[in-house]
């Protein structure tokens, strides 16, 4: 591989990747492209001929960068932000590089044991339970799934993967009603049906009302339903609310429920001693995932699923020869802790970023996310035409203008008018959603970049644009 492709490659992608990041802050950072638009550029059929290199950048530069959503742009405060960092990028290097296989300990023994060591860096730092033992997952949703599929087994005495969910019991879940998508995702795909998964309501802090879930499951129980799992959630996508874990758990344990906690985007922040009560909160679960591809400056993808007992994974997704094999020889497979079989590096990125910035690296920079979000907070309270419908949380602002006249309809077009001036500006990218019906903004800074300067600009760009609309004052 070594030749000048290798040394001109380097050289060429380091120069565009410069480009870009100077770039970045010019850019618009949700661009404007129209479906197919891409599409048409591209030609139909692959070339019969190998390219140079110059003619492949020269594309990237002018047909897919224009063509992206920025995600790395400061200014990217929708969604959840999936943020990079310069050693996460060179982890990467080294992994796409070295181009392993890390399914099982055999096909790459070094891969295995630095997860094995990274998974246990972090459940130091983060106070997870000692006995927790983790994986790299791809994504959250793939791990609820599987963690779904093993809480299930586990119900049924390992009888549904040996014959089928045919002629079993009706197996009942619940989650709460501000639960992400990917729960229901995998109540459909593991074979529970939607219609079994119980969306449990909250309450106004918009957190799983622990009493309707206790009812649920004795009414379940008395029809003779089997009720097996309770997935809570720790940090909401919509609202960041948090689930009250601890009493879920006291639930779960007297029913013999499995409990997993899905704190894909706040369980970052278990890193911070400011949030312990949060990790303490979650020391019954039976399952855990968060994802560093969200706010740990780790890129995408990067899932972290812990397990209290292991063995409730291998159970289900390990051939037996190779568990018996794995612990004889005090080994890990990762292949036996869920789906797929070959696995990506992913840990040495993971183990960069740790390296790099150290904890205190880390829990600076989201000290700092946070520290925005109430600068942000403040600035806007000042105006009572702005308003907070739900408490801010962590560095999550949930806000629209509502001038205290206008009936909820003409509410909601004014919000709505409000974000696409905010995106059709270009310096932000913010999204919408609606809590209790209603139309507001979300505003999450969190890119590895974002700073004091930026809040500043987007409250003036805010409060500019909504001068248009009618106040209080
Ligand atoms: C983002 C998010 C997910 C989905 O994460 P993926 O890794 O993309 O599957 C699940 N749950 C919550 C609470 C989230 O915020």
């Amino acid at each position: 591989m070594l030749n000048t492709l290798f040394d001109d490659g380097i050289r060429d992608v380091r120069l565009l990747l410069e480009r870009y990041f100077s770039g970045l802050p010019e850019m618009r950072v949700k661009s404007d492209i129209r479906p197919g638009e891409v599409l048409h550029k591209l030609p139909e059929k692959a070339p019969e001929k190998g390219e140079p290199l110059e003619a492949i950048l020269r594309d990237v530069e002018e047909i897919i960068i224009p063509g992206l959503i920025h995600w790395q742009h400061p200014g990217f405060m929708a969604l959840f932000p999936s943020n990079t960092s310069l050693p996460s990028f060179l982890g990467e290097m080294v992994a796409a590089g070295l181009g392993v296989n890390c399914m099982m300990w055999d096909t790459s023994p070094s891969a295995a044991e630095l997860e094995q060591r990274v998974l246990q860096w972090i459940g130091t730092a983060m106070h997870l339970p000692a006995h927790w033992q983790g994986s790299i997952q791809d994504t959250a949703s793939t791990a609820t799934l599987t963690a779904v599929v093993a809480a299930r087994e586990k119900a049924l005495g390992y009888n549904g993967m040996e014959n089928g969910l045919n002629g079993q019991p009706t197996l009942v879940m619940y989650t709460s009603t501000e639960a992400h998508f990917s729960v229901e995702k995998a109540a459909r795909i593991a074979g529970i049906g939607s219609k079994n998964l119980r969306r449990i309501p909250v309450g106004k802090d918009r957190t799983l009302d622990t009493d309707a879930l206790a009812n649920a499951i004795a009414e379940d129980k008395a029809k003779g339903y089997l009720p097996f799992m309770v997935v809570a959630t720790c940090g909401t996508t919509g609202t960041l609310a948090f689930d009250p874990v601890d009493s879920i758990a006291f639930i779960c344990k007297k029913h013999g429920l499995w409990l997993h906690v899905d704190a894909a985007y706040a369980g970052n922040t278990f890193i911070l001693d400011e949030y312990r009560h949060l990790s303490d909160d979650i020391k019954e679960a039976d399952s855990y995932v968060f994802n560093p591809h969200k706010w740990l400056f780790t890129h995408f993808d990067c899932s972290l699923f812990y397990v209290a007992n292991e063995k409730d994974l291998l159970r289900v997704f390990s051939a037996d020869s190779d568990y018996l094999k794995a612990s004889r020889e005090g080994i890990r497979n990762y292949k036996d802790w869920g789906l797929p079989l070959g696995r990506r590096f992913r840990a040495l990125k993971l183990w960069f970023v740790l390296r790099h910035f150290g904890i205190e690296g880390i829990s600076a920079r989201l000290r700092e996310h946070i520290r925005l979000a109430r600068i942000l907070e403040s600035k806007l309270r000042k105006n009572p035409n702005w308003e907070f419908v739900t408490e801010p949380a962590m560095n999550v602002l949930v806000v629209r203008w509502n001038d205290g006249r206008s009936s909820q309809q003409e509410l909601d077009r004014m919000n709505q008018q409000l974000i696409e001036s905010i995106n059709r500006d270009g310096r932000f990218y913010l999204s919408g959603t609606r809590v209790d019906g209603k139309f507001v903004l979300r505003i999450v800074p969190a890119q590895t970049d974002v700073e004091e300067s930026h809040i500043d600009t987007l409250h003036a760009l805010m409060e500019s644009i909504s001068l248009v609309f009618p106040g209080d004052q």
